[in-house]
């Protein structure tokens, strides 16, 4: 079995080599954002466009491979995530709506933000549409994501006292969610930053949300994000996940929020 399976890693591999040499090659920026317009099906709107989405509501491919994640997120967790998981509440939200002609021709971002006074169908899988899409954008391989910018530290730093400070609440607030839900960095409309956490599929857009703002990064915290590789030990799911965030996208939600 052994050398199958290092021909299949090798292949894989292989395959990642010009993106990894494009990035090398000296204008990562460029690289990064090119990669994902590259591979936008033709009448959808670029990931970071989700909210604008209509009916049929698409699944928007990985902006990297399943294993650019490895090690902190194991390749098989990737494409069970993404094809069987995130395309579930695609399919499912298409169908939602189907059944509720009066929300026909509404943008994704319109019914997450009324999302409370909507169907529980709707709800659920809006929110699980434009979560999933977040999420796959707020990771990077690992050793890409680069640093906050000194804006987003500053800020961090005067919210939470330090960047480990942060990084250890909001893995207590990843931790402290019962059963399924996420964790979140918001740009609250005051100004600040703040720590939130939501159950099931809502999310700080939400009209039903505790703690309402932009999300800036948000973590799975439901069990498919992580048992495949770390079984019940969320802890150690969210300490690995921050080796992939991808901060030069985060720096950029936080500009724009602060623009707002
Ligand atoms: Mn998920």
């Amino acid at each position: 079995m052994r050398p199958f399976f290092s021909a299949l890693a090798l292949s894989t591999a292989l395959a990642a080599v010009p993106v990894a040499t494009a990035l090398v090659g000296g204008a990562p920026a460029q690289a990064q954002q090119a990669a994902p317009a590259a591979a936008k099906p033709a009448g959808q709107p670029a990931a970071g466009d989700i909210a604008q989405q209509k009916a049929p509501f698409a699944l928007p491919p990985l902006p990297y491979a399943p294993d650019a994640l490895e090690p902190a997120i194991d390749a098989e967790t990737m494409k069970i995530h993404h094809d069987r998981h995130h395309k579930a509440y695609v399919d499912a939200l298409n169908k939602a709506v189907e059944d509720n002609a009066g929300l026909k021709g509404q943008t994704l971002g319109q019914l997450v933000a009324k999302a409370g006074t909507l169907p529980p169908a709707v709800r659920n899988n809006a929110g699980g549409h434009w979560n999933h899409a977040f999420f796959w954008e707020t990771m990077a391989p690992a050793g890409k994501g680069g640093e906050p910018s000194a804006a987003l530290r500053d800020a961090i730093e005067a919210q939470f006292k330090s960047m480990d400070a942060f990084k250890a609440a909001f893995k207590q607030a990843g931790t402290g969610r019962f059963g399924s839900g996420w964790v979140w960095l918001v740009a609250t409309p005051d100004g600040k930053l703040a720590i939130a956490s939501t159950a099931n599929q809502d999310n700080p857009l939400m009209d039903v949300a505790e703690v309402k703002g932009t999300p800036l990064l948000g973590n799975d915290v439901w069990e498919h994000a992580y048992y495949l590789k770390y079984q019940n030990r969320r802890a150690d799911y969210l300490d690995g996940w921050w080796q992939v965030v991808d901060w030069k996208k985060v720096s950029d939600r936080y500009d724009a929020a602060r623009k707002k």
